[in-house]
């Protein structure tokens, strides 16, 4: 077992001060870790693996020709609403852009499309309306995109008001319809276009085919298919559009290790290579949990294993079989890492390389549960931003691609290197990469099974569980349980879902109902402005490092 904790120890003198164990330590773990820890309890955080940050892993490949290595983020690349870094940040009276610089990445994503044209995705709404003008001119499609955004733009704005920063679990938990059933409030639900999926609103603002595939793949970041996903989705547009992509200095594993050093140098202990067996309940609520032999006394657990697992195998009871019936699994997926001996100067930081058909595509993966034949690759090609992750001249190239999450009967040993084949030829055909076999010089893999077994997720899920299902599909697992008192959820599993942003929300959210529960001090002021999207209205630059 292995311990970081702070230099200073645990903050003292704090009247309120509990004992509080975070199972897990994804970025959702670390930010109820950092955020409780900030707060004046006494955190003690554990995880099963050997490293801290779950999926946000790092690998790092020699170059065989002892020229350098290969530094690879295993898991997230793409980092977008900074905002709740910063509020976590401020929670610890800290300077998030002092101590974890970003980069803003602009264009957004560089796509190409199975037909060989090519578009990149820009962040300001009017060059990016422009640009789908000139891609298919005389169409309309700009005007489309912009009506589009404004439509983003509300859906976010409601889900600020109703879902972010609270704990929800239902509409229950965010409307009060007795008290709040006002001519406001329904103008808000109307503007959630419930009964819509995310891809009928995208083809009703712009139905090219290839922009629509696009725009769908806002719907990746949770893992779901557009065209089960709820309208509220698409609220992810004006999120991209006016908070940015960005690139952490050191790749997006410097947000985990900021996190740890956040939460220990606030006192909490943070312990690796520890596996959570069970809760301890008496009298309907949590007293402690089992580690192996130990037994860890605590006033409130916050467990970020994946949601319905901890209501199966740590908790026990009827719960987890009711969360179980209620939520399916997100998708899984094959990552490729490949250590490249060229750099290919066409290629943007973020590509995505789309199929030939996006309903077929999603037709496979979420309803038949099969590796889709044609499918769409996103590429992370970090060295043009940050080139120490290569040797001089070369490429840590990551390849993404979807697939079902983990179905009886499937052996991904065995599929995996037809499947892997299937990518590289797709890599070749679409994305310009002809050589790139004879490029790799070397290279590692993760199978679905590989990612359910490094994560301990439901079925190999990346994201948590399915945003699917037109009118409640956005809902998630509470992070404040209602099946036992002291248990709160934090991570892609639990409310308000997967990503870096929402699963480092989910922590927040979990850290701060449980102080609130506990009658602690609550979020200060400097951490309440931090959060707000008013925030970024400041000029772009001062939030990059330069
Ligand atoms: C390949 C890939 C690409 C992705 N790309 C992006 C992207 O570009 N942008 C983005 O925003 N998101 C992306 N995501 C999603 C994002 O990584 C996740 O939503 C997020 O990191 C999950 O965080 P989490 O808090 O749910 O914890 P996880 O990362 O799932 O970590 C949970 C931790 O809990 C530990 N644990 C589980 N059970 C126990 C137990 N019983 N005892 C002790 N420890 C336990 C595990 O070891 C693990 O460390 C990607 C994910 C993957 C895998």
């Amino acid at each position: 077992m292995n311990a970081i904790s702070g230099a200073d120890g645990r903050r003292s003198g704090v009247a309120t001060a509990k004992r509080v164990v975070v199972v897990g330590g994804g970025l959702g773990g670390l930010a109820a870790a950092a955020v409780a820890a900030a707060r004046g309890h006494r955190v003690t955080l554990l995880d099963k693996n050997p490293w801290l940050g779950g999926k946000a892993a790092v690998l790092n490949l020699p170059a065989p020709d002892g020229s350098g290595s290969f530094r690879f983020d295993m898991g997230p690349t793409i980092l977008t609403v900074p905002r709740v870094l910063r509020r976590i940040y401020a929670e610890a009276g800290r300077d998030q852009e002092r101590d974890l610089p970003l980069i803003r990445l602009d264009p957004q994503w560089r796509c190409f499309f199975a037909d060989g044209t090519r578009i990149d995705l820009q962040e300001d709404v009017g060059e990016m309306a422009r640009s789908m003008d000139a891609f298919a001119p005389g169409k309309g499609y700009g005007e489309g995109y912009r009506r589009f955004q404004d439509v983003s733009r509300k859906l976010h704005d409601v889900s600020e008001r109703f879902f972010f920063w609270k704990p929800v679990e239902d509409l229950f938990d965010t409307l009060n319809f007795r008290a709040n059933m006002n001519p406001d409030t329904l103008r808000d639900v109307m503007a959630l276009r419930m009964g819509q999926t995310m891809a009928k609103v995208i083809r009703g603002h712009v139905p090219d085919a290839r922009l629509a595939q696009m725009l769908d793949h806002y719907c990746q970041y949770v893992g779901s298919s557009p065209y089960l996903a709820p309208a509220v989705l698409c609220s992810i547009g004006d999120m991209q559009a006016a908070e940015g992509v960005w690139y952490p200095k050191g790749g997006t594993r410097a947000v985990a290790e900021g996190l740890a050093k956040l939460a220990a140098d606030n006192g909490a202990d943070l312990r690796t290579g520890v596996e959570v067996t069970g809760f301890e309940v008496e009298n309907g609520a949590v007293k402690a949990v089992r580690a192996g032999g130990e037994r860890i006394a605590c006033d409130a657990v916050v467990s970020n294993m994946d949601a319905i697992r901890t209501y199966r195998e740590l908790l026990g009871g009827k719960a987890g079989g009711r969360y179980g019936r209620k939520f399916k699994p997100a998708c899984s997926g094959v990552v490729l890492y490949l250590g490249l001996n060229k750099r290919y100067e066409h290629l943007g930081h973020h590509d995505f390389v789309f199929s030939r058909d996006a309903e077929e595509e999603f037709d496979f993966i979420y309803r038949r549960g099969e590796p889709a034949p044609d499918p769409t690759a996103y590429l992370a090609a970090p060295s043009g931003t940050d080139p120490s992750v290569a040797p001089e001249g070369g490429e840590a190239l990551y390849v993404l691609v979807h697939t079902p999450h983990l179905r009886p009967g499937q052996d991904w040993a065995k599929i995996f290197p037809a499947y892997r084949q299937i990518i590289l030829d797709k890599l070749k055909r679409t994305a310009g990469m002809e050589d790139i076999e004879e490029r790799i010089v070397v290279e590692r893999h993760l199978t679905p099974q590989d990612i359910h077994e490094r994560y301990k997720v439901l079925d190999g899920a990346i994201y948590g569980l399915a945003s699917h299902g037109r009118y409640l599909g956005a809902f998630k697992p509470g992070n404040r349980s209602r099946a036992v008192k002291g248990l709160y959820l934090a991570g892609g599993a639990a409310h308000p879902g997967p990503g870096m942003p929402m699963v480092m929300m989910s922590g927040w959210i979990a850290a701060d109902a449980l102080d609130r529960d506990l009658g602690g001090r609550g979020m200060g002021t400097a951490a309440e402005e931090a959060g707000q999207r008013d925030a970024l209205k400041q000029p772009r630059r001062a939030l990059a490092a330069e």
